[in-house]
């Protein structure tokens, strides 16, 4: 609690939770018109929603790649997402992504919290490649060194998006 807040404060707070749920209304509406920034505004949703973190990391699942350490060997994961493939495996910056594994995606009923919140939304609107890489995101993957199983998301409340990987390597 702030030391100075008198009751002004108060209203303030009051005024602001009533601006986010207008701007909260107004990007449902705009969402649900299926709008050419869907994406854009599905991120803005997810950051009033409270959950900054997936705003900021979530990319349009066409080559997304999310960078994590696996929770049993540690060792470093990448996990693709998108038109490169579904896979877990092991970055080598001179060989690519080597000893793939399918991801097991999660399916919809046991997803839950903000996992379950945007698949829902992204299938109500139609937007079948990102519901679809949602639920691989918040499902499982196996470490291609201890093959252990773990959640991704759910793991990995840190995960961070990585870049493409390197088409080449230059001469
Ligand atoms: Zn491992």
């Amino acid at each position: 609690m702030r030391a100075a807040g008198g009751h002004g404060c108060d209203d303030l707070l009051a005024g602001c939770a009533e601006a986010i749920a207008e701007f909260r209304e107004l990007l449902e509406r705009h969402l649900r018109s299926r709008p050419d920034d869907y994406l854009t505004t599905f991120r803005d949703l997810v950051a009033v929603e409270g959950h900054y973190h997936w705003s900021a990391v979530l990319g349009d699942f066409s080559d997304d790649f999310y960078h994590v350490a696996c929770p049993h060997c540690a060792v470093e994961v990448t996990i693709a997402i998108g038109g490169y493939g579904r896979y877990s495996a092991i970055r080598d910056w001179n060989l690519g992504d080597v000893d793939r594994r399918d991801l097991r995606p999660a399916s919809p009923e046991v997803l839950s919290g903000i996992g379950r919140w945007m698949h829902e939304t992204a299938v109500r609107d139609g937007e079948v490649v990102l519901a679809d890489g949602i639920a691989h995101l918040f499902g499982q993957a196996e470490c291609p060194r201890c093959a252990s199983v773990f959640n991704i998301a759910d793991d990995h409340p840190a995960v961070t998006l990585l870049p493409p990987a390197p088409a080449h390597t230059p001469r």
